[in-house]
Order: structure tokens, then sequence, then C-alpha cells
């Protein structure tokens, strides 16, 4: 199996490309959902996330409070790190858990999209990594559309995250976001047709 690690900055793309692959039949393993199950009652992850910021942060129906616990970490990064100190691992286990299962299924490509596939250290369950990026202020105006958010809290969200450089550094590919979506949809064709070239799944089933 190939897997592709799709990481980016915050508005850069990302769930745009992997909507593309999924349309390609391409398995997508969601980060993000991952760390939702992390919350889930019941979780050795939950409990430790109790454990370290209290029961306060536990909601009347049992369920993890995300506003309440992102209340007890924002704007410090001592409490944050703790907090990834737990949750980082608990993600990690459940992607490789689903990426040894689709393997097991014998899929070909298989894609793993996290915002934080850097700073978590998650590059060595992947072969390759590649990265959305987008203009800081291209990214502020549209999380000012899709988020409501307005230009200080885009810009302090932008900032408290790997720069492109630093992600390009690492990646195999970039996927340039600047322009239109037609821009982007093009690209993305294009970066999914070398990949099915190279590796050697063109006329096979993805997924
Ligand atoms: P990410 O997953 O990296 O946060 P998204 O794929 O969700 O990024 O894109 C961020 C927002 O910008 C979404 O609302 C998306 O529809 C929009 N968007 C993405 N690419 C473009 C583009 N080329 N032109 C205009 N809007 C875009």
């Amino acid at each position: 199996m190939h897997t592709i690690g799709l990481t980016g900055g915050i508005a850069s793309g990302k769930s745009t490309v992997a909507e593309f692959f999924r349309e390609q039949g391409v398995p997508v393993i969601d980060a993000d959902i991952l760390g939702h199950r992390t919350y889930d009652p019941g979780t050795s992850t939950f409990a430790d996330v109790v454990d370290a910021f209290g029961s306060d942060i536990v909601a009347a129906d049992g369920s993890i409070d995300r506003r309440a616990l992102g209340g007890k970490v924002f704007g410090k990064p001592e409490e944050l790190t703790r907090l990834t100190d737990i949750v980082w691992p608990g993600i990690r286990a459940l992607a490789s858990q689903e990426l040894s299962d689709l393997e097991v299924a014998g899929t070909k490509i298989a894609l793993l999209e996290a915002a934080v596939l850097l700073e978590a250290g998650w590059q060595d369950m992947v072969d390759e990594v590649w990265v959305t990026t987008v203009e800081v202020d291209i990214a502020v105006a549209r999380l000012a559309e899709r988020n409501g958010l307005d230009e200080t809290a885009a810009r302090a969200r932008i900032d408290s995250q790997l720069s492109n450089e630093e992600r390009i550094a690492i990646a195999s590919v970039v996927i340039e976001n600047n322009g239109t979506r037609e821009e982007l949809a093009d690209r993305i064709k294009a970066v999914w047709q070398a990949l099915r070239t190279n590796s050697g799944t063109e006329r096979q089933t993805i997924g």
C-alpha cells in the first residue's frame, strides 16, 4: 500500500483535496475525526484528559465539553502540550490501526489527512507528504468567509501553526492554492494522474 500524508495550514485546501481523492475511491483517514474519537467516554484517552484537566470538562451527558476544554488550553502553550501529549498518541494508534486494516484489505493507495501531521511527528506512518499551501492574506479571506473569523483571530490562528516554508521543506508534492477553485481542481487532477502512473495502479480499482 502507498500511503500519502496530506497536511497544510488552516484554509489551505486540505479538505478540498481529500474530497477529490474520496470521490476517486481512495480511502481517506481524517485525523480530526480520530481526534474526536479520542474523547469518547470509555476510552483511555478520555480518562487521561479528565485526569489532567478535571471533571468540570465533562458535560452533563458524559462527553467531553470541547468548549470548556478549549478554554483551559487556549493561549497556554504548556497546557496545550499537556493535551496534545495525550491526544496525539491516541490519534496515532487509531490511524495506525486503520492503515493496517486497509492494507490487509488489499488497498493500493490511502490518504491520511492531518493538519498537525508534522507537528505530531506522524510522517513515519506515511510514504510521502503532500502539502497544500495558500498565502496568508488569502487564507485570512477564506477563513472570514468559511468560519466568520475576524482578521486578528485568523492571523493568530495562522501564526500559531508551522509556516508554508517549513511544510514545503518536508513535502514531496506541493499543491499551491492561491488561485481559483478551477485551478486547484486542475492541480489535483494532475497529481492524481501522476500518482496513478507512478504507483502502477492506473488500471486497477483504487481503494
Ligand atoms: P482546509 O481543509 O485546509 O482548512 P478547505 O479545503 O476547507 O481547507 O478550504 C478552506 C475554505 O476555502 C473552504 O471554505 C473552501 O471551500 C475554500 N476554498 C478552498 N480552495 C479555494 C479556492 N481555490 N478558491 C476559493 N475558495 C477556496
